[in-house]
């Protein structure tokens, strides 16, 4: 059985691995069907690590996976061999004080798929502990199905903002968590929420969104745009998804007294806050590691037609084509937000 391998930095191969054989009593087996690309498997694929993440024996990429149940262990009963699903790729310890208070994305123990040393799922079949494997309804694809991992980090967001109906949203950075919670945003009642970029083709996409309004920082002034669209008041959910240090200067200049500031983007580098200026301002700061019991809820949303991913999905390459496609990923193409890979097409 053939797995995508990243056997250290800027080496990726395709090559056969031992196939998983026991399914757990409480565990399923499911065949992949769709995996997504994401920002930081391209970054393992790029730079061998992530912060204290180092990559030091080959690993499997993917986390962003769908499928279908073809095994299940005997203690499961929610789950039925054939279901299409989507994995919440984090197994984590029941036992654990972060598990038992719902916090478990905080469990310095769980095992997140494709960081290492764990194992992701570009691979013909996995096996996966059953409690976070969720079932995808008919009405969404399973390219829609794998976009439900970096949609709950979207929605992640909108919840820590606690937004209230009607308020306005501002999102930094316009790739695909930005994206995704922007519109997380709006689904949780904002009533209109801006996107901001320096890439003209990553806005494009949010043009056809209702109540997205795209904000192209190369042509116009942010502030300037965010005090006249909201009576010179400000925005009232601030969310951070760029990752760039100069986003940060932002947050002085377009939230309202009050507002939530949510932090989902990583600095590469520390960020100086002038702290008596958000102080005066009472800002609340929220900070987002991934997600927790958001994946329900995500799909409700993707399938009742409230939030809409299938334009975020840019290429699907086959599983043969899987080295390829994280080269294009690599190239970081403007117009490209989501790259998936069909691992059983
Ligand atoms: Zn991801």
């Amino acid at each position: 059985m053939k797995a995508l391998v990243l056997e250290k930095k800027l080496e990726l191969s395709l090559r056969d691995i031992a196939i998983p054989t026991i399914t757990g009593d409480d565990e399923v087996k499911i065949k992949m069907h769709t995996v997504g690309i994401c920002g930081s498997d391209i970054h393992y694929y790029e730079h061998g690590k992530i912060g204290q993440w180092l990559v030091k024996e080959p690993m499997i990429l993917g986390h962003e996976g769908s499928g279908t149940i073809i095994e299940i262990g005997k203690n499961e009963n929610k789950l039925k061999v054939g279901d299409r699903v989507c994995v919440e790729p984090q197994i984590t310890d029941k036992n654990s004080k972060e598990y038992k208070l719902g916090i478990y994305n905080y469990d310095q123990s769980v095992k997140f798929w494709a960081t290492p040393p764990i194992h992701g799922c570009l691979v013909p079949e996995v096996i996966f502990p059953a409690d976070l494997v969720f079932k995808i309804p008919d009405n969404l694809s399973f390219g829609e199905g794998a976009m439900v991992e970096p949609l709950a980090v979207g929605m992640q967001g909108a919840t820590k903002a606690n937004i209230k109906p009607g308020q306005i949203g501002l999102v930094m950075g316009c790739g695909p968590i930005g994206i995704v919670t922007a519109l997380a945003a709006l689904a949780g009642g904002c009533a209109k929420v801006f996107i901001a970029d320096i890439l003209s083709e990553k806005l494009k996409i949010c043009e056809n969104y209702p109540d997205l309004i795209p904000i192209d920082l190369k042509n116009e002034n942010l502030q300037e745009k965010v005090s006249k669209e909201t009576n010179n008041w400000g925005v009232n959910c601030f969310f951070e998804c760029s990752g760039a240090v100069e986003a940060y200067e932002s947050i002085f200049s377009c939230c309202c007294p009050g507002a939530t500031v949510v932090l989902i983007g990583n600095n590469a580098t520390p960020v100086p806050m002038d702290w008596a200026i958000l102080f005066a301002k009472g800002l609340d700061f929220k900070t987002v590691h991934r997600y927790s019991h958001q994946y329900e809820n995500a799909i409700r949303l993707l399938s009742n037609g409230k939030i809409n991913l299938k334009p975020l999905i840019s290429k699907t390459f086959d599983f043969e084509q899987s080295i390829k496609a994280f080269e294009r990923a690599a190239e970081h193409r403007a117009e490209d937000i989501k790259l998936q890979i069909l691992v059983n097409g």
